[in-house]
């Protein structure tokens, strides 16, 4: 990213002051309870809405302040500096809401996106299936036409912001159509026939809601369709760029926040007389993590410079999601480690974040799937 302007540098300063204190005042209290009970309270969803800090990039003609992805670095990483690991905020904003913005009816964008922006509807997206996760080609939720709806059938799991959610997208097949043509729909789940199943238990990102959807021949007008019938993978395969730099991005504003805690840590603790990070071996790895950060930080802003330009190949997305979810482990694993026995207690913010980096690895696509799609573009 190359250095916002002065009026920007101000507006993001104001942002990440308005997030911060949003963050301390309603969520660090009440964080431990939330990890408990599996879930945060609806209710944040519009107190992030009403602060600002929801739909970054959604235009100002649906309600968005018609941002870009400075903005939502900038709520990510106050989230991260805070140990509040919920990435559903950044899913439902970043993630899921431009799948409306770019391929919605306006009448969809009229009606979804000014309340995703005010947090009166939750979004998820419901791709992954018990039987396909990497291979989205074999998922098997159907969706029928029947005169003017599609009656949609079948099971989701890991869906993130599963429990609030008000609107799901859900890739579906179209009875008739060849497995690779699926589809993507706009289902309310208020619809006779959507249920949600627990919520799940995670090792990581406790707070955050992950769960099961039902689909009983939930009946929806063909209206719902997102974009055209038989795009569906298309349309992933279009978006999934973003989303891979927007896991990038968590991941580096994890590995930071962890790093800054470790170094105070490190300062701090006395062993032998002197602070541990006076010891040559802690400061060779203290000075490479700082390295490994700095080196990840260059790249992640040459992705985000050539996705706002328009021109981020999809294998260059897929190494800053690899590549930089395994510099936020390498790093985490290290902050444990300096921790001592106390980076292994969840009262202690490195030992939570160590559990909620986890499944950076896995979500969004795999490190393995992004390796093979490095490979097949050598
Ligand atoms: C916390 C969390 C939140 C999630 N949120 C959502 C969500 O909101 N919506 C949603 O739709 N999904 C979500 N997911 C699901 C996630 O996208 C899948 O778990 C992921 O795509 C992997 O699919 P799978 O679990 O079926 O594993 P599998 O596809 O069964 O993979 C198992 C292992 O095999 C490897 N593998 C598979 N194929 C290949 C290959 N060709 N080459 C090499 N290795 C391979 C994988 O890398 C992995 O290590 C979430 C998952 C988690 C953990």
């Amino acid at each position: 990213m190359t250095a916002p302007d002065a009026d920007l540098q101000t507006e993001l300063d104001a942002l990440r002051d308005a997030a911060r204190r949003l963050i301390a005042r309603e969520m660090t209290p009440h964080y431990a309870d939330w990890e408990r009970a599996g879930a945060a309270p609806r209710a944040l969803w519009r107190t992030m809405g009403a602060a600002g800090l929801l739909c970054a990039s959604v235009p100002e003609e649906y309600g968005g302040p018609g941002a870009g992805l400075a903005h939502a670095r900038v709520v990510i990483e106050e989230l991260a500096n805070a140990f509040v690991a919920l990435p559903g905020f950044y899913t439902h904003s970043e993630i899921i809401a431009p799948y409306i913005l770019k391929y919605g009816a306006q009448q969809q964008k009229q009606t979804w996106l000014p309340r995703c922006v005010s947090g009166d509807c939750v979004l998820s997206i419901a791709m992954t299936e018990p039987g396909a996760g990497s291979d989205l080609r074999g998922a098997r939720t159907t969706a029928r036409r029947d005169g003017d709806d599609y009656v949609i059938s079948g099971q989701k799991t890991f869906i993130s912001n599963g429990l609030h959610a008000d609107l799901v997208i859900v890739l579906a097949n179209v009875e008739g159509m060849s497995q690779g043509r699926k589809s993507l729909f706009l289902v309310e789940t208020d619809r006779p026939g959507f249920s949600r199943g627990r919520v799940l238990d995670k090792i990581g990102q406790r707070a955050q809601d992950t769960v099961e959807l039902f689909f009983d021949e939930t009946r929806i007008p063909a209206s719902n369709l997102l974009g055209v019938e038989g795009e569906g993978l298309r349309y992933l395969m279009a978006q999934l760029p973003r989303e891979r730099l927007l896991v990038g991005m968590a991941a580096l504003a994890g590995a930071q926040a962890a790093f800054r805690e470790t170094l105070a840590y490190a300062n701090a603790r006395q062993a032998f007389g002197q602070p541990i990070s006076q010891f040559q071996h802690l400061r060779f790895r203290l000075a490479e993590l700082k390295t490994k950060i700095t080196v990840a930080g260059a790249f992640l802003d040459q992705c985000i410079a050539r996705f706002e330009h328009g021109d981020l190949p999809v294998d260059e997305a897929a190494m800053c999601k690899y590549w930089l979810t395994d510099v936020e482990a390498d790093v985490l694993d290290e902050c444990v480690q300096m921790h001592g026995g106390y980076g292994f207690m969840r009262e202690y913010p490195v030992a939570r974040a160590y559990a909620d980096a986890r499944g950076q690895r896995i979500y969004a696509g795999t490190n393995e799937i992004m390796k093979e799609i490095v490979a097949r573009n050598l």
